[in-house]
Formats: structure tokens, C-alpha cells, sequence
């Protein structure tokens, strides 16, 4: 298109409309609206990084305020839908809602918001913004930005926030995040989305075609940029939270293995008595034991364990009942889960000196090794010569819900350096009995923070039993509900945790809100910045290509009006060219008749000289003058049409002289009316030296011929410069010229008087008009009635140099 029709559309005022109002079916309109919505919105979600879902640029709010100011309000069913279509396509996700009805109701909510954004939007750009407008001065760029993208972006980030918020979706710790991440990514939608979509629907289309490929490729690559920065930073602080949460993972692992170093070291301790006491003092053992539960709460109890022989077994018993309870005897589980009188077998290992003693009166007697995992820890403990600890196991008590471990220390009498003398020097085994759940709460007391999340689970980690687990039920619903887990950042922190022989897993996990709580700034940051240089930058695509618009139109508009100007001069010339065409040919033919018509009205008045009667004489007499004036007319008027049209040849002439020449011409008629003539100094000019002859005779002639008849004339000529104008003054003292006629007089046939009163036909000054206008310059007369007239010319002074 070129610049002249682009005039021809921006005169038509369709500003701001839009192709789309020629979709005529409104409901193709929101079809293609809804779809676009929710299609280009899942896009951007995908590309979201969990936690807060956030996204760089989120384009439907773009559309939306596309869709509405170009389409008007027929296009809020289609945002609202396209809303609707999307968050239930985004909430099936197993993330977010559990039911239907509360899906729908949701998506519902979420839409409602974005028709009301769409609303607030279409109301503040056209108040605040004036819109329509074609969008090409930055103030008004900046403004029709300004009140649509941040302004009427704060509609639905409020909205859509409080209405995750109160469906319990997001916590109120996350609100602020939420809402901003909202806020930005509607924003950016607007501020890159909008433009674009104008660039290839709005009106005009001359101003918006030039546009698309300005805006749309710098734009296109404005996304661009800003998702890369926008993931990298996210990406570095997910890293960076993640290295801050191994860190602290990793201090809590260490502490909760000190811990349990520690817990074992009072195995060596009761060791010590035992061996002092060779196993008979149970009050030292007591004693000893007591120092330590009452110290480090992850005990449960102490325990010493000998091995009684079946040979011994009466003995034992009965020096154990003498020693402290009359009912002893050695125990073991029983069918129906009560303990029993133990079997008969080869070898037993009764729990003895339990400390602390009253909350295990049920387990004195025990004998460990008719439990297999015991038994197992105790062989390997007897094998090995060193501290062997069992798997997680219930305690026979079932005092509590949780895991308890066991760990035994093997004591020998005498040699035991090989598996053969160990096995056969036995004594018994000191055994303690940890809490796993309180060694760990004791040793990180105060140092896990309230939303990660400890897990010691066997060696089969992941896929085996977890024996503790650091979160109250709430707390676990709270963890299984959110998918966080599936950023790689924020997967399980595991570390094998080593127990004397054993190996268990230590996880920690961090939740949803332990990561949200963690992020800081940096990408919020860089996301405002990415939205204030977008902003800028859209708004200076804007400007630009507006402008170039704007000066196109006017130039468009100045071409018109120059091009007009130049028809308008050739058509005058043109048509000045045949006026003075026909005036010289006209004056030039009509002389041959009329000097025919004269000589034969002379000859006819000759013959008939003295026969005509008075009357016929008279008559012949006015048709003689007739015929003369007329010739003096045409002679005039050719006179008039020739000036300028020789090309007539200039050289360097005294003015002076051309007027002395004039003079010398004029002498008979100055003698007569005794006229004085003053020339004051004249300059020497490159002139036609027979124009300015013609020029001075018609001023001076005038001068003498309308003189006042009381006084004899006096004719000054004087020159001067003046604004690089030479102007001549001809001041007589003659009858003067009424106000009101001094443009008239210098018309062709402009006459202020009869043939009777002055002779003349008019045409002297048109004469001197055209010789002076033809110089560049221009002529007038300054005259008061009755005292005199001072006629001026002035010619440019390069024009005759
Ligand atoms: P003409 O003298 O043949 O009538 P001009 O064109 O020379 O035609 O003058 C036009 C008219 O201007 C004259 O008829 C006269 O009325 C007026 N005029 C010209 N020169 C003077 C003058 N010096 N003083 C008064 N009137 C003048």
C-alpha cells in the first residue's frame, strides 16, 4: 500500500477497530477465542517450573485484552470460557483438586476473574487511556500499556489468588508469592501478547501491516530472552536452595550419627561392671545404667544377658529368685502373645538386671534368642567380638508405637580371639535399647526445621519399611498432597546411615513450603526487570514505527499538496501564456482593418466635403475618433502584451541617462506646462534599457499630464536602497489619487477620469507593473487628493546588478 492510500484509511477513523468485528458469527468469534485461551495458557503452564507454578509470560491475559478492545464486549463469553477450559484442564492434574464438582467450581471462579480483568481492562484503557486511539504518540502508547497491563492486571492476580487461597490450595505463606507470579505473568502477557495480536488485527491496516514484522520478530525475541533469563535464574536458585538444603540435611545426618555413637558408647560402660562385678552385682549394674537413661532420653533400657547353659538353668533361676524376684524364671513368647515358661533347650539368653527396672518387670526373664531377629544380633555380636545391633523391632513391651533398636556387646571369660574360642567362651551380652524416634528428636531437637521431613527406612531404601518417619499424620497429608517432588531440586535428600554392623537409610524431605519459604528474590527480581524492559521496549517499538507512520502521512500529505501547487502554477502560465497570445495577436490583426476603416472614412469625408449636412458631418466626425481611439487602444494593448516577450538582451545602463533620455523625448510638453524637472543621483543597473525608457515615459508622462492647473508641476525622481531593494520614486504635485483607487489604477484600461478631462487609454501603469513585476519587483503609489502622488517601484538589487 502506498502512503497515499494509508492517508486515505487513517481519514476513514477507524482507529482501534478491528478485522475481528467482521466475524460476523459471534459464535466463531469465542470459539477461536476459547481456544486460543486455553491452548496458548496450558503452553505457558507446561513451561511453569513447580513450586508456584509460575511462568515468565502468561498470554491469554494478552488475547483477553486483545479480544475485548478489538471485538468489544461479545468477546467476554470466549475469555471467560477460555479461562473455565483452561484451569480444568490444568486441574486434573493430581496437584490440585480431588473432585469434579470442586474442579468445575474452581475453574468457574478462575474464569470469572478473567472476565472481570477483561471488563476492568476495556473500562480504564478507554477512560484513562483514551482508546481508541492508533497507538502512535508514546504518550499515549505509554498510557494504553500502562492502564492495561499492570493496572488491569491486578484484577484477576487478586482475584484468582484469594480464590486458590480459600480453596485451600495455596497456604497463606504462598499468598504473596502466588499473587505476584500472577500479577507478572498476566503483565508480561499484556505487554508482549497484546501488540502482537494488534500488529495483525487492528486498524489500520497500513499502520498495524508495517508493524508486524517491527514488532512481532524484536518481541518475539523479548520472550525469548526473558523465558532463558527468567529459567536460568529460577533454575540457579532452585540450585542454590537445593545445595542450602543438602547442607542442612547433611548436619542433621551427622548430628543424628554422633548421636548414636554416643548411645553406644554406654554399651562399654555397663561392660565395665559387668566384668568388675563378674555378673553379681545387679545394684552396681543399676547404678551404672541409671547415669545413662537418665541422661540421653533415646534409651529405653538396659539389659544384661547371660548365657545360661540347660544344665545351668535350675541354678540360674533359683539364684536369680533368691537375689531379687521369687517368681523368676527364663521366659518366651507364647502362642497366644503372653510370655511363658521357656522350653527346654541347649542354650538360653534371659534378659537380667534390666535397668531401669520397674517398667520391664515383664521382660525379666525373657529369653532373647527365641526371637529371631534378636537371636541373630546376638550371634553375629558373639561371632564378631564387637557391638551387632538388631533391624528395627516392636519391643515385647509394646509400651509404644515406634521402632526400637537393640543393640548387644558380647563379654567372654577368658580367650576369644578366634570365631572357635568366642563361641565357646561366651559370658553373655550387654544390651541397650534405643528409641529410634527419640534418638533422633533428641539429637535435632530444635534443628529440623517445622517442613522437612526425616525418614530412616532398612537397606532395602526406597522401596522398604520406614521406621520412622519425623511428621505428625496432618503433617504427612500436607507432604503427599503437593507433587513438589517432581522438580528434581526438591527430591528427597538420602544418606545411609551406619549403626554398628547395620545399614539404614536417612531421608530428609523438604515440602512445599519449606521450598517456597526458602526461594528468595533474585528470580522475582529479574522477572520485574524482564517486565520493565518488555514494557519499554514494546512501547518504544510502538513509538517508532508510529512515528514513521506519522511522517509518512505527512509527507504523503505535503506531496499532495505541493504537487496541487505546481499544477495550480503550470495551469496559470498555461493559461497567461494564451491570454497574452491572443491579446498580441488580437492587437496585432485588428490594426490592418481599422487603418482600412480610418483611410476610407478620410477619403469618403474628402469627396463629399461640403454635401454632408451638419448631422452626417457630426456623425462622420465621432466615427474618425472612434476609429482612432480604437487604434490608440490596440497599439496600447500590444505595446502591453510585448513586454516581456522579446527576448529583450540587458547590459549595464546609467539610469540617469534612460531618464535624461526621457526628458530630452518630453521637452515640448515640459516647455509647456513649465514643469520642473529634479533627478537626483541615480545608480547604474544591468537592465532592458527600452523597458525602463517605457517605464520613466509612462511615470513622468502622468506626471505632467494629471498636474494641478493652479500651479506649475514639479517632478522629483530620486532612488534608494533598502532591503536589498533599489527603490525609484517619481513625486509629483499634481491632482492626486483618491484612497480608494490606488490598486485600480494599475489594472489594464483602469481609468479614473474621462477622454475628456485627461487623454489616456489606461494601460500606462499596467505597463510599468508588468515591466517591474517581471524584474521581481513590485510597484504603488502614495497620494493625497489635491497635494500630489509619489509613485514607487522597487527592483530586487541582485536583479539588476
Ligand atoms: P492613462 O494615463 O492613459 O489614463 P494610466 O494607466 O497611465 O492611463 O493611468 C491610469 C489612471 O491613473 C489615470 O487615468 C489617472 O486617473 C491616474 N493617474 C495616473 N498617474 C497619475 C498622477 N501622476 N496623478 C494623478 N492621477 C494619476
Amino acid at each position: 500500500m502506498n502512503a497515499e492510500s494509508a492517508v486515505a484509511e487513517v481519514a476513514e477513523d477507524r482507529w482501534g477497530l478491528s478485522r475481528l468485528f467482521l466475524v460476523r458469527n459471534s459464535y466463531w468469534l469465542n470459539f477461536w477465542l476459547t481456544l486460543a485461551y486455553a491452548v496458548s495458557g496450558k503452553m505457558a503452564l507446561m513451561m511453569a517450573i513447580p513450586p508456584g507454578y509460575s511462568t515468565p509470560v502468561f498470554p491469554p491475559a494478552g488475547i483477553a485484552l486483545a479480544a475485548i478492545l478489538l471485538a468489544g464486549n461479545r468477546a467476554l463469553p470466549g475469555i471467560f470460557f477460555g479461562s473455565f477450559v483452561l484451569n480444568l484442564w490444568t486441574s486434573v492434574s493430581p496437584l490440585h483438586t480431588s473432585t469434579i464438582v470442586s474442579a468445575f467450581i474452581l475453574a468457574a471462579g478462575i474464569g470469572t476473574g478473567a472476565l472481570l480483568q477483561a471488563f476492568v481492562a476495556n473500562f480504564v484503557v478507554k477512560k484513562y487511556a483514551k482508546y481508541p486511539s492508533p497507538l502512535i504518540q508514546s504518550g499515549e502508547i505509554l498510557k494504553f500499556l500502562f492502564w492495561g497491563g499492570p493496572v488491569a492486571c491486578l484484577v484477576n492476580a487478586t482475584w484468582a489468588t484469594t480464590v486458590l487461597w480459600m480453596a485451600h490450595l495455596i497456604s497463606r505463606e504462598i499468598y504473596n508469592f502466588t499473587w505476584w507470579n500472577w500479577w507478572v505473568g498476566d503483565t508480561m502477557g499484556v505487554l508482549v501478547i497484546t501488540p502482537i495480536l494488534f500488529a495483525f488485527f487492528a486498524l489500520p491496516k497500513a499502520l498495524w501491516r508495517k508493524r508486524r514484522i517491527s514488532i512481532v520478530i524484536p518481541l518475539g525475541v523479548t520472550i525469548f530472552l526473558n523465558s532463558i533469563v527468567f529459567f536460568h535464574a529460577d533454575a540457579w536458585e532452585q540450585k542454590s536452595v537445593r545445595l542450602e538444603f543438602e547442607r542442612t540435611a547433611d548436619t542433621l545426618a551427622t548430628q543424628i550419627r554422633k548421636s548414636f555413637e554416643g548411645y553406644l558408647d554406654s554399651l562399654y560402660a555397663l561392660e565395665s561392671v559387668v566384668t568388675i562385678t563378674d555378673a553379681k552385682d545387679r545394684r552396681a549394674f543399676e547404678v551404672a545404667a541409671e547415669r545413662w537413661y537418665t541422661m540421653y532420653p533415646g534409651i529405653y533400657a538396659f539389659a544384661w544377658i547371660p548365657r545360661v547353659m540347660s544344665a545351668d538353668r535350675k541354678s540360674f533361676e533359683a539364684n536369680y529368685r533368691f537375689n531379687r524376684d521369687p517368681n523368676f524364671h527364663i521366659q518366651e513368647m507364647g502362642p497366644d502373645g503372653k510370655l511363658v515358661k521357656a522350653a527346654v533347650r541347649e542354650v538360653y539368653y534371659p534378659s537380667t538386671f534390666v535397668a531401669p527396672y520397674q517398667q520391664d518387670v515383664t521382660i525379666l526373664g525373657f529369653d532373647l534368642a527365641t526371637s529371631p531377629e534378636r537371636n541373630r544380633a546376638m550371634l553375629q555380636a558373639r561371632d564378631s567380638g564387637k557391638i551387632a545391633v538388631t533391624s528395627p523391632v516392636k519391643l515385647i513391651q509394646n509400651v509404644a508405637d515406634r521402632f526400637a533398636i537393640m543393640a548387644f556387646l558380647p563379654l567372654y571369660h577368658g580367650d576369644h580371639s578366634s570365631v572357635g574360642t568366642r563361641r565357646k567362651n561366651l559370658f553373655g551380652f550387654v544390651n541397650v535399647v534405643l528409641r529410634m524416634g527419640d534418638v533422633i528428636e533428641a539429637s535435632t531437637k530444635s534443628r529440623i526445621p517445622m517442613d522437612l521431613k526425616l525418614a530412616v527406612s532398612n537397606e532395602l531404601f526406597p522401596s522398604g519399611q520406614i521406621y520412622y518417619s519425623g511428621l505428625t499424620p496432618a503433617a504427612e497429608a500436607e507432604f503427599a498432597k503437593t507433587d513438589h517432588l517432581a522438580s528434581p531440586a526438591m527430591r528427597a535428600w538420602n544418606t545411609r546411615l551406619a549403626l554398628a554392623d547395620r545399614q539404614y537409610w536417612l531421608s530428609v524431605i523438604p515440602s512445599h513450603d519449606y521450598w517456597i519459604k526458602q526461594r528468595d528474590e533474585g528470580p522475582w527480581l529479574i522477572l520485574a526487570a524482564g517486565l520493565v524492559t518488555s514494557g519499554l521496549l514494546v512501547a518504544f517499538l510502538l513509538a517508532i514505527t508510529g512515528n514513521s507512520f506519522a511522517i509518512e502521512r505527512e509527507l504523503a500529505e505535503r506531496k499532495r499538496m505541493s504537487d496541487q501547487l505546481k499544477r495550480n502554477s503550470e495551469e496559470l502560465s498555461s493559461s497567461n501564456a494564451e491570454l497574452e497570445q491572443f491579446a498580441y495577436v488580437a492587437s496585432h490583426d485588428l490594426q490592418e482593418p481599422l487603418r482600412v476603416i480610418s483611410i476610407y472614412i478620410e477619403l469618403l469625408r474628402k469627396r463629399m466635403g461640403g454635401s454632408l449636412d451638419s448631422d452626417a458631418e457630426t456623425f462622420m466626425t465621432y466615427v474618425v475618433d472612434g476609429a482612432g481611439r480604437m487604434r490608440e487602444l490596440i497599439r496600447d494593448l500590444l505595446e502591453y502584451s510585448r513586454v516581456g516577450r522579446t527576448g529583450a538582451v540587458t547590459s549595464q545602463v546609467e539610469v540617469k541617462s534612460v531618464v535624461d533620455h526621457v526628458v530630452r523625448d518630453l521637452t515640448i510638453s515640459i516647455a509647456e506646462s513649465k514643469a520642473e524637472i529634479i533627478v537626483s543621483e541615480l545608480p547604474k543597473l544591468t537592465i532592458v534599457t527600452l523597458e525602463w525608457v517605457q517605464l520613466f515615459q509612462n511615470l513622468i508622462t502622468n506626471a505632467l499630464k494629471y498636474r494641478d492647473k493652479s500651479r506649475s508641476p514639479s517632478i522629483r525622481i530620486t532612488c534608494e536602497k533598502k532591503d536589498g531593494n533599489w527603490i525609484f520614486s517619481v513625486h509629483d504635485n499634481g491632482i492626486g489619487i483618491a484612497k480608494e483607487f490606488t490598486d485600480r489604477i494599475f489594472l489594464v484600461f483602469q481609468r479614473l477620469h474621462g477622454k475628456s478631462e485627461f487623454q489616456g487609454t489606461g494601460i500606462g501603469l499596467a505597463i510599468c507593473k508588468k515591466i517591474v513585476e517581471k524584474m521581481g519587483g513590485r510597484i504603488w503609489v502614495e497620494s493625497q487628493l489635491g497635494v500630489g502622488s509619489i509613485f514607487r517601484f522597487s527592483v530586487p538589487v541582485e536583479a539588476v546588478s
